[in-house]
């Protein structure tokens, strides 16, 4: 099979393109899919450079090599700042410019200047062995989110590094001038390179379509499962956290304790201090309940000011101890905000345990509901256990 570098490059153009789309219209659906617009818009950038190639006169001319290579610098420094904003890890914008203007400036000075090939082609090779080995380690070392995120960001930054091993073999051949020009004749070294940019755009544009998704499913699904205001479960994901909690607690003939809890005169509090600082008192309680609950258990913005707990294998004077740390707590934070220096924000607390093994939680949830009615009935403040 023969290949011409030409129609290499048209490949190219179509792959830039597709990807710089697909990629654009992630980023649009979601703002988690950091780097999503920028990675778009490297893979726009290389789209122009190499239609440039295919579409502008055969012959080499200053502005055409020049147009290509700028065109090909930013395509590169954007897909770059688009990966450490991916990975939540942005580069500054002195950072972006800096290394965007170097070799923008080598590239002016070597094209218009100094019009010197080998020069040129040399800065631009290791501006681009640089720019593409920092892509791939930080691709490598931070994707982090999730195991299918490591795993896609691994096989991204292995081809990148295939690609960085034909920008060292171009750059050396273009070290030892032995690179023909773009358009004129196709060598090993060149088909060796464009073959390696495709299979590039080809597999990594996809690559970085399914990171972005990936993102923007993991945001989803967090959405769905979580309360935004403090961060725990909502009832879904409750539902979702307790199923096996509920299945090994079973098996094991653990103790299930469920807890409702209930910000006491939250309405007045509301009323009094506005529904902002009512918010603050509710991040304080989510926050209280995720430091002192087990992370084994699960925890759950209930509706409102109500919040409920389900513990598995605890006795029931630890649970019971729990509770009292988690009022004692959460008033100490309060107490802690400027407009509680002379009113304390309480909680009430019914607590129920399961009455044969594998009962339903809803069972178990019905039972502390009443004890914490009882807790109201009663005065407030206080946790009570139900007691048949
Ligand atoms: P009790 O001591 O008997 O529990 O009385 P309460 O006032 O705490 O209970 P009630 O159910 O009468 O009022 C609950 C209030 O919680 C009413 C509602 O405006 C407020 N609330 C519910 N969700 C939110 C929220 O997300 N933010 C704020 N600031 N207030 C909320
Ligand atoms: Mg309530
Ligand atoms: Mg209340």
């Amino acid at each position: 099979m023969e290949f011409h570098d030409i129609t290499l490059m048209f490949a190219l153009t179509l792959a830039a393109l597709i990807g710089a789309v697909m990629i654009a219209a992630i980023g649009k659906m979601s703002d988690s899919a950091l780097g999503a617009r920028m990675w778009a818009l490297g893979y726009s950038c290389l789209a122009i450079a190499y239609a440039i190639n295919v579409f502008v006169s055969s012959e080499w001319n200053p502005i055409r090599g020049f147009t290509y290579n700028t065109m090909l610098i930013a395509g590169h420094t954007w897909l770059l700042a688009g990966t450490w904003q991916f990975m939540n890890k942005p580069l500054l914008p002195r950072t972006i410019s800096l290394l965007f203007i170097t070799i923008f400036a080598s590239t002016v000075v070597f094209t218009f200047v100094m019009p010197i090939r080998d020069v040129r082609l040399v800065t631009i090779g290791i501006w681009l062995i640089v720019v593409r080995t920092s892509f791939a380690y930080c691709l490598w070392r931070y994707a982090n989110n999730n195991r299918y995120e490591k795993t896609i960001s691994r096989v991204a930054a292995s081809l990148v590094l295939i690609e960085v091993i034909a920008t060292i073999i171009y750059t050396t051949n273009g070290a030892l001038g032995e690179l023909p020009l773009i358009g004129k004749q196709t060598g090993t070294v060149a088909v060796i390179t464009w073959l390696g940019a495709l299979v590039g755009i080809m597999v990594g544009a996809p690559i970085l379509m399914l990171l972005s998704t990936s993102r923007f499913i993991a945001e989803l699904d967090k959405a769905a499962h979580h309360d935004p205001l403090t961060g725990l479960y909502n009832r879904r994901g409750f539902y979702y956290a307790i199923k096996p909690l509920l299945t090994i607690g079973a098996r094991q003939h653990s103790n299930i304790h469920v807890f409702m809890l209930d910000i006491d005169n939250f309405k007045l509090l509301n009323d009094s201090h506005g529904h902002l600082v009512g918010d603050t008192v509710l991040e304080l309680a989510g926050k209280t309940l995720s430091d002192i609950i087990r992370e084994s258990d699960a925890v759950a913005r209930w509706g409102g000011e109500e919040f409920c707990v389900l513990t598995y294998a605890m006795h029931t004077h630890h649970a019971l101890e729990v509770a009292e740390r988690i009022r004692q707590v959460f008033t100490e934070k309060c107490t802690q905000h400027p407009a509680f220096m002379h009113e304390s924000v309480t909680l009430s607390i019914g607590i129920a345990i399961n009455q044969k093994n594998n009962e339903r939680f809803d069972a178990i949830q019905a039972r502390a509901d009443k004890a914490l009615y009882t807790a109201k009935e009663t005065g407030k403040d206080k946790t009570i256990l139900y007691n048949e």
